[in-house]
């Protein structure tokens, strides 16, 4: 069934669930580092390992950092709140139960408001904001797909286990229609900008430091009540996650129109080809025991703490947006594309990284926008760095690179050829201004183009653009221009 019969029919309830792995330096409970990509098992103790005997400290910090995004989401924050067990084995979890938090959630009831491609605002209600810790991480060694089954043995990095999270949840949004799976992506995106804002984490979604699941259910139209909800767990692009929802509402409605059930399940996504496939069954009755953890104090922000944070809150995304599109001097519409190519965190970094803003608007709407698109992937994901734009830029501003030769340097930045400089040496990209090396092209111009050459000695200035054309040709785009021109003018002595 296609997209627009499934919508014909039904209307989509969804619920976003995102888990964000803070950036303190420790971890949650203990003192281990955090530092990703160290030697596996490098970065534990009694604590985040759950010997016997262990007891944990809360970190600050990860305490802290919560409370700023239930302020940034319009929650309000708990007087009084608890950390509780879930309890379930899985080996990558060594304590047998995740320390998280249940009925007394850190922060609760807020809203975020998100900006849609044609720019409505769109509210998605917050129905919490709780703290709890990541799991370490399985390898499954030995078999085809990395996958457990079919694997000979599976290996074990607890360096993640403790790494404080943010788990934020969403009440059901109703209401979004066929821009359901738009909402869900535009959500995902003002939550990471946000995050990034409060300075918390730098929610990479590539590098799993921020994940949705995404809960979604069909009701026919005109019914109330919700549908059964399937929940594609570990969505990790804002992409993704838009493509997960439409795959879901195709696929419950072909369930649906067959007269069939939708079960209650967890869900794998495909990056592939954008389907999903059935995890476990997970119906209501799952039961993890929660309980209050005995092992550490409750949490009481004092009420003079929670307003000293409200009011150090940063400039928010929304607000900033309104600010950088009036700095920037862009059109609404201008601006609107700036946002929906993902554009202005990457606009910002290569600003700060010493590029005109004109010129940073240039290169990540254009060239790195176009590529984008064509691979289908985000702007943020483009292995190029602000840094590494900027010094397009740079290099574009002394003259060094017309845009031509830009475009063929960041190409090669794309292509894991290095640096820009490393490309612009080994592909020989410089513009070529030295006059001895240009004086040979530009007689071979002249020569071959007598009619025009005589145009010019007689005054007419405007036809030398066909001989610097020429030259441009000839020597591939490598010429500085400008100094072709002065040089052609200057040997047919009408400078
Ligand atoms: P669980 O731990 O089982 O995933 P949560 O309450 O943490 O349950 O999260 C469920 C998410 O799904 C929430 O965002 C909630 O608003 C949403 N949700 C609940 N029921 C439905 C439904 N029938 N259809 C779509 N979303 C739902
Ligand atoms: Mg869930
Ligand atoms: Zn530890």
């Amino acid at each position: 069934m296609n997209y627009d019969d499934a919508m014909a029919s039904y209307d989509p309830v969804m619920g976003l669930e995102v888990h964000v792995e803070l950036g303190t330096r420790t971890k949650m409970f203990c003192g281990c580092s955090t530092t990703l990509g160290a030697e596996p098992n490098s970065q534990t103790c009694p604590t985040c390992l759950g010997l016997p005997g262990s007891l944990p400290v809360v970190n600050a910090i990860g305490v802290e950092s919560a409370i700023k995004i239930g302020l940034a989401l319009n929650c309000e924050i708990a007087q009084w709140c608890r950390f509780a067990r879930k309890n379930y084995f899985y080996p990558d979890m060594p304590k047998n139960f995740q320390t998280s938090q249940y009925d007394e959630p850190i922060a609760f009831n807020g809203y975020l408001d998100v900006q849609l491609e044609d720019g409505e605002i769109f509210r998605v209600q917050i129905e919490r904001a709780h703290m709890e810790e990541d799991t370490g991480k399985s390898s499954h060694i030995g078999g085809a797909t990395g996958r457990i089954h079919g694997a000979s043995h599976s290996l074990l990095d607890y360096n993640r286990a403790g790494i404080p999270l943010i788990e934020i949840v969403t009440k059901p949004i109703e209401g979004a229609g066929v821009r359901a799976p738009e909402v869900a992506k535009a959500y995902v995106a003002e939550l990471r900008e946000l995050i990034k804002a409060l300075g918390v984490s730098e929610a990479r979604m590539d590098k799993g430091q921020m994940r949705c699941d995404v809960n979604l259910s069909l009701r026919p139209h005109g019914r109330e009540k919700f549908g059964t909800r399937s929940e594609t767990k570990n969505v990790n692009s804002l992409r993704s996650v838009e493509r997960a929802a439409r795959f879901e509402i195709m696929r419950h409605a072909t369930v649906l129109d067959d007269g069939g059930t939708i079960v209650q399940e967890t869900r794998h996504f495909h990056e592939e080809d954008g389907s999903t496939t059935a995890g476990r069954i997970k119906d209501n009755a799952e039961d993890y025991r929660y309980f209050p953890e005995p092992d550490l104090v409750p949490i009481a922000p004092a009420l003079a703490w929670v307003e000293e944070l409200r009011a150090a809150l940063p400039e928010l995304p929304r607000l900033r947006r309104a600010r950088l599109q009036g700095e920037w001097g862009l059109s609404d519409q201008d601006m609107q594309s700036v946002l929906n190519a993902g554009a202005v965190q990457p606009i910002l970094e290569t600003i700060a990284a010493g590029a005109p803003a004109d010129q940073a608007r240039k290169w990540w709407m254009g060239e790195l926008a176009r590529r984008a698109n064509e691979s289908g992937t985000d702007l943020s994901e483009q292995p190029i760095t602000p840094g590494q734009v900027a010094r397009v830029c740079a290099l574009v501003a002394e003259g060094k690179l017309n845009d031509k030769l830009a475009r063929q340097v960041i190409e090669g930045v794309l292509a894991g050829q290095g640096e820009p400089d490393e490309v612009v040496a080994a592909r020989g990209l410089a513009v070529v201004s030295d006059d001895s090396a240009l004086g040979a092209a530009v007689d071979q111009a002249i020569a071959d183009n007598p009619a025009i050459a005589d145009k010019i000695r007689d005054g007419k200035v405007a036809a030398v653009g066909a001989l610097v054309g020429a030259v441009m040709k000839t020597t591939r785009g490598q010429a500085d221009a400008a100094r072709v021109k002065d040089l052609i003018l200057q040997k047919l002595g009408a400078a």
